[in-house]
């Protein structure tokens, strides 16, 4: 069985969930839908808690008005017959009853996570009346009979598989399942959430609990693009990449997956595919444990990077120097993200300047420090194992007009960063693109 995930924007109308049940019954084969909220419902309900919080009845009231008529219009819009308008309204009607509820009595931050996943339960409810409307075989599962977070609010797959699997096999037949992305329970039995875009997580462990032969992740883009497309000319889509690759473009700023978020499929070897509901023939992106081998799959840039240089005679043939510098930017929980190092000195790249003044203070014990900000780092994703002679030639060459403050190679087989200023951002990634890819 395939399953398939459908975010925000892709339900986010009447026409556009029409468009999403015809992809899914298409084929005529079993598959294990997964929707979010429609888009800007989540947003909607974390502002009615909000409001509720700040015990503001009215405010919450308004956004539960306004987002009511836009449901009723889209109930208009999505169903022909009077039967299914009145039983989905029917539905509706309970669950905005349901939050107007909080804005008569006394609100208690306990009943956020049930206000917030009303979005999901919205969504899967009408498009599985939808789907029941045009004669599809299709079964409705609720993720709160079988999500489940453990004590450390992670998610239980074991926990999760067991359920999922006695679920379908007291209904093996259906030819579409539905349930929520995002929606939970926590350790307690309580309703919680696997956080913000966590519609995929869910995509993911179900793929994994139910042995999928594919995870497909549905968006408004073709796959991953080798470069940023709002910054680069001619871009193309990367077809194949690994999820260590993948992990690597994430990480480094690119619009794909959490890697946490794919870690079930990864671990299970399940390739998980983007896709595009504006252009579904397009093949997209895949990610597996199989990397094509030999080749430079992408490039992506981070910003807003700090670099830090401390330079010490004292490091000179000493040990234990990098563990005193190390220890000082953990206990300011500050994360680390590129090192180079030399033997009169150590140069280290942050993305969280918070306590940027205290380390650096605490770093002057040790040698003179320098700082740089305003930089970014430029990160060249691929099959970099070294036995590929050549490829950071090829990089460093698209380099060559560009002060480059750090270089990164070896740290791991996929990928090569380079420290850059971030007015050169532009001029680095067009020059890497028309070099490496022949984007010209
Ligand atoms: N609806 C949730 C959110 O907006 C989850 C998701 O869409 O993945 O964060
Ligand atoms: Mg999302």
């Amino acid at each position: 069985m395939k399953v398939m995930k459908f975010g925000g924007t892709s339900v986010g109308s009447a026409e556009r969930m029409k468009n999403v049940a015809n992809l899914v019954t298409e084929s005529g084969q079993q598959r294990f839908l997964v929707l979010s909220a429609m888009s800007g419902t989540t947003n909607s309900l974390v502002e009615i808690s909000n409001y509720l919080y700040k015990k503001n009845p009215e405010g919450a009231n308004e956004v539960i008005n306004r987002l009511e008529v836009k449901y009723m219009k889209t109930i208009e819009e999505l169903y022909s017959s009077k039967e299914w308008k009145d039983n989905t309204k029917n539905f509706l009607k309970s669950e905005f009853d349901y939050l107007r509820s909080f804005t008569k009595e006394l609100f208690t931050s306990f009943e956020e996570k049930s206000i917030v996943a009303q979005g999901e339960i919205m969504s899967t409810n009408m498009m599985t009346n939808y789907m029941k409307e045009q004669g599809k075989d299709v079964v409705l599962l609720s993720a709160l009979d079988f999500m489940r977070t453990d004590k450390n609010a992670e998610p239980d797959p074991q926990y999760i598989k067991e359920k999922l699997v006695a679920i379908i096999e007291n209904d093996p037949n259906q030819q579409i399942y539905i349930t929520q992305g995002f929606i939970c329970r926590n350790a307690y039995g309580e309703i919680d959430n696997l956080q913000r875009g966590g519609s995929d997580y869910t995509a993911s462990l179900i793929g994994a609990a139910i042995n999928a032969e594919e995870i497909q992740i549905w968006t408004d883009i073709d796959g991953m693009h080798n470069n940023d497309p709002r910054i680069v000319d001619k871009t193309t889509p990367v077809h194949r990449l690994c999820f260590e690759e993948a992990a690597e473009l994430a990480y480094f700023g690119a619009k794909i997956l959490h890697p946490t978020c794919v870690q079930p499929a990864k671990f299970s070897g399940i390739p998980v595919r983007l896709l595009n509901t504006m252009n579904p023939s397009a093949e997209g992106t895949t990610i597996s444990n199989t990397s094509e081998k030999g080749k430079i799959k992408a490039v992506a840039a981070k910003d807003s990077i700090t670099a830090i240089k401390i330079k010490s005679s004292r490091m000179l043939l000493a040990t234990g120097f990098l563990r005193k510098v190390f220890e000082i930017f953990e206990s300011y929980q500050t994360s680390i993200d590129m090192v180079c190092t030399s033997e009169v000195g150590v140069s280290m790249s942050i993305d969280d300047n918070s306590h940027v003044n205290e380390i650096v203070d605490e770093l002057k014990k040790y040698g003179t420090v320098t700082i740089d900000n305003d930089m970014c780092i430029i990160c060249v994703v691929g099959d970099l194992d070294w036995s590929n002679v050549g490829f950071e030639t090829l990089a460093t060459d698209a380099m060559k007009d560009i002060p480059v403050r750090m270089i990164s190679y070896g740290g791991s087989n996929y990928n090569i960063s380079f420290l850059i200023k971030a007015v050169d951002k532009k001029r680095a990634l067009q020059s890497l693109s028309n070099l490496l890819f022949k984007n010209r």
